[in-house]
């Protein structure tokens, strides 16, 4: 699904920002009990900033007008979308927005060796650990969905995912005895989570987690919220595909959507939706993949036996918000259809559109609330 957003014009500027980490910052840590404070954005707020001329300061707009601003984060393109008074007013809101995701990057990344996540995984066996409020949130969330998916969900999927990650850098299949060592370590039941004293403690040492299925849906909706504190209501964050979609453009139903599918047959245009106030995400392998012995793997694996997921496909969830979809859309990826869409019906306010390849030909399958207006466009497989 892509949001129908026109070539933003802050692009050029805003994905040169560097970031300058804080001398002495990346080494020697523990692990923090709160959360760690925002990188710096060097500069980000000047550099928005620039994009307002004197003439904007100066004019008094009164309609709300259309800005968007994009920054690259957590692997992905975050794109903010939002009506404004003014672009001060705009850039403003749009700056407090991108630190408050730095801050989550900080937080949840598996790729920064000083991420809090990172640095649970490495000290959180010897001892209860205590963790900043926001990662303890999401972990108890994500054993939600561990539950609830009956382990198709798994943040600690991160041994499985660095197998196949070094899979794709090699161009070799990983081999058998890899992938079980790599499994062994994979269990959301070796997290214990105390709400009273707000530590974890993993029950492995060799235990790695990833948030990657639910951060970038999570950093989405804190970023729309982040624009609401600001006075901004009418906005849409997308964070590569997980969206959280606010209040509609002024004067509108809601925001266009449209949703992404695997299959590009003129038969099969794809199908938008007019959204408010929802979470949707995409979770597929069109985009994000390893190559393999000729083979297309996908970031996706299945905890059940290791095996990263093959084939194209797409799933497409809409849920309240942006973390609930996003952790679903990945659930049922993973799960089989019927399977997948009897875990998605038991979540209130969620449904889910996939598109499948079976024997070569393209099936659509949908939950019951999926909205009609993409059902009816295709010839549905239940
Ligand atoms: P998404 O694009 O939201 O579907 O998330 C995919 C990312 O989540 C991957 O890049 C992995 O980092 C991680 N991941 C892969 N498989 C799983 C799984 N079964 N459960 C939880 N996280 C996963
Ligand atoms: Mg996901």
């Amino acid at each position: 699904m892509i949001p129908a957003l026109p070539a933003a014009p802050a692009v050029a500027l805003t994905t040169t920002v560097r970031i300058m980490l804080p001398a002495g910052k990346s080494r020697a840590f523990h692990c923090p009990a709160r959360r760690v404070p925002p990188r710096r954005i060097v500069s980000l707020a000047l550099l928005l900033g620039l994009l307002c001329t004197t003439a904007d300061f100066l004019a008094q707009e009164t309609a709300p007008q259309r800005y968007t601003f994009a920054l690259p984060r957590m692997g992905t393109l975050f794109q903010i979308e939002l009506y404004a008074g003014s672009k001060v007013e705009a850039t403003r809101a749009a700056t407090g927005a991108f630190e408050r995701i730095e801050e989550l990057e900080q937080v949840f990344s598996d790729y920064r060796e000083d991420s809090e996540l990172n640095c649970l995984a490495r000290e959180g066996s010897t001892a209860p650990r205590p963790v900043s409020a926001e990662l303890f949130y999401l972990l108890d969330k994500s054993l939600l969905f561990s539950r609830l998916s009956g382990g198709a969900f798994d943040v600690t999927i991160g041994p499985v995912i660095a197998v196949w990650r070094k899979a794709g850098r090699y161009g070799r299949r990983p081999g058998a005895a890899e992938l079980a060592k790599a499994r062994a370590a994979v269990g959301y039941q070796n997290i214990e989570l105390d709400p009273k004293t707000r530590t974890v403690f993993l029950k492995r040492s060799d235990m790695k987690l990833d948030m990657g299925a639910m951060a970038k849906g999570y950093a989405a909706d804190q970023a729309l919220e982040l624009l609401k504190s600001q006075g901004i209501r009418s906005a849409l964050v997308d964070a590569g595909r997980n969206l959280a979609v606010g209040a509609p453009p002024p004067g509108k139903p809601g925001w266009k959507i449209v949703i992404d599918s695997p299959d590009t047959s003129e038969a099969n245009p794809p199908c938008s939706l007019v959204l408010h106030d929802v979470g949707v995400a995409t979770s597929g392998n069109a985009r994000r993949f390893v190559q393999v012995e000729g083979q297309r793997y996908s970031h996706i694996v299945n905890p059940a036996d290791g095996a990263a997921l093959r084939g194209s496909a797409g799933t497409t969830v809409i849920a309240r918000d942006g973390t609930t979809a996003d952790a679903l859309a990945t659930a049922l990826a993973v799960l089989p259809v019927a399977g997948g869409l009897r875990v998605l019906e038991s979540v209130e306010g969620a449904a889910a559109y996939l598109v499948r390849q079976e024997g070569g030909e393209w099936r659509y399958y949908s939950s019951l609330r999926f909205p009609r207006a993409c059902r009816e466009l295709r010839k549905w497989g239940n």
